[in-house]
């Protein structure tokens, strides 16, 4: 689109506040109109340039654009663009192979939809089908989507609209140590209470009636939460005691944003189904749910979805995974993200407003606090404020509003990241001027 015929963001914000539904929301003040968008670079209508360290939440791994995917999806477009799954086409097959080739264990029969949400929607009713059990237990601070199912799973208030809750669904503590529901400060003698309680909850529950336990392997809009190394193996063993799957959404860790393909890996745990959106098409709207033969054979009846393995989308994601393994994004992500955190970490001793850092690969949370761990979110918008008028663009998580998450481009350059942590000491040293620990 040429310059001139950008609106610019004052007339774009009065537009969406006549047209759209006011929960769409924007970060910032004065939101820039982007407008393009190249590798790790955003830019806005004046031309002005922005690192992203978003990228449109996990989303755009391989970079904007990038040249070899957006081919591959043109080349499919103007062959063949869209069919419906009721008829045969090779795309979405071969990505069919291709994921059970890539994921963990057993999982090895595919559904794709459009979206996050709808990947998790099915992964629910095929729990309910191989179980013929109705419950699911999720745990606070998830977000599992937007949809009314997956806003019931969803444990983050923020992101609970529909006041009444999904009748269905219970919610065990996150493992969120930093923040630690039972109130224990150190991670190695708390028992593991917040493991004892998802047992706890399945024994309350009549014999045979919990289907599934859904959890992100790290909650992304929770605030970057990493469990310890030892929740996921005893959450599993618990499990299996009682018959439950394991439902992983990987919507926001998948495809190498941790540093492993899937961040399940990083505690070698065998899910029962897992969910993939976002960075499976670097862009393109798509949805995947996989699962073990033994599961998958209890939906049969037809389930069709429009868009679902659209040609195009799936040109695009095979595209994406091949981009992935070509350019080795895994250990870039491994290598790039753990001189973030280091770098992060330094600043962590020098600035008390820092609680914590945590994170693996690119998928990095800074949780920032004042006194007694209180959420300083006014801080966070301050810092991105400044970031946003020095060029970069980061995230904002946490049940608190309070942890700036970094999410980047795998692509993203040393460089990169020691230019936002310029910015970042700047504006960091100039709050903690104005705010005086006891
Ligand atoms: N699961 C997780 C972990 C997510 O982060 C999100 C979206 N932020 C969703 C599911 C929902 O995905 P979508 O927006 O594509 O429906």
């Amino acid at each position: 689109m040429s310059g001139e015929r950008y609106l610019g963001p004052q007339i774009l914000l009065a537009k969406k506040k006549e047209y759209l539904i006011p929960c769409v929301y924007h970060f910032y003040q004065d939101p820039p109109q982007i407008v393009r968008a190249q590798g790790q670079y955003l830019y806005d209508h004046t031309g002005k340039k922005y690192l992203d360290l978003y990228a449109g939440v996990s989303v755009v791994s391989a970079g904007h654009c990038h040249p070899v995917i957006t081919k591959m999806a043109i080349e499919q477009w103007l062959d063949l663009q869209h069919t419906t799954t009721i008829y045969l086409t090779q795309p979405m097959l071969e990505l069919a192979e291709k994921l059970a080739g890539l994921t963990p264990g057993n999982l090895k029969q595919s559904f794709f939809c459009n979206s996050g949400s709808e990947a998790n929607e099915t992964a629910i009713l095929l729990a309910k089908l191989a179980t013929k059990r109705k419950k699911i237990l999720s745990l606070n601070n998830s977000l599992h989507g937007r949809t009314y199912l997956t806003m019931g799973l969803t444990g983050l208030p923020f992101w609970r609209t529909d006041p009444e809750p999904f009748p269905e669904v219970y919610f065990a503590p996150s493992p969120y140590c930093f923040r630690c529901e039972y109130g224990f400060v150190n991670e190695t003698k708390c028992g593991f209470a917040c493991v004892k309680k998802v047992e706890k909850i399945i024994q309350e529950n009549p014999p045979g009636e919990i289907a599934a336990f859904i959890a992100e392997p790290i909650q992304g809009n929770g605030g970057i939460i990493v469990p310890p190394q030892e929740y996921f193996p005893r959450v599993k063993e618990i499990l299996d005691k009682y018959g439950i799957l394991l439902i992983v959404d990987e919507v926001q860790t998948g495809f190498n944003r941790t540093g492993k393909t899937f961040a399940i890996e990083h505690w070698g745990v065998e899910p029962d189904i897992m969910t993939m959106a976002k960075a499976l098409a670097n862009g393109l709207p798509i949805g995947a749910v996989i699962t073990t033969p033994d599961i998958a054979q209890h939906y049969t009846r037809p389930g069709a979805s429009t868009f679902g393995g659209n040609p195009v989308i799936a040109s695009a994601a095979l595209a994406t995974l091949d981009v992935h393994q070509k350019e080795d994004l895994a250990r870039k992500a491994r290598e790039n993200g753990a001189y973030f955190k280091a770098r992060l970490l330094e600043l962590q001793e020098k600035y008390r407003v820092i609680g914590e850092v945590r994170g693996e690969g690119l998928m990095l949370g800074v949780e920032l606090v004042r006194d007694y761990k209180e959420p300083a979110s006014s801080m966070l918008d301050q810092i991105l404020e400044y970031f946003k008028n020095h060029g970069i663009l980061a995230g904002k998580t946490g049940p608190g509003r309070n942890v700036l998450t970094f999410q980047p481009p795998l692509i993203i350059t040393q460089e990169d990241i020691d230019y936002t942590i310029i910015c970042l000491e700047q504006v960091l040293a100039n709050i903690s001027l104005n705010y005086i620990f006891p």
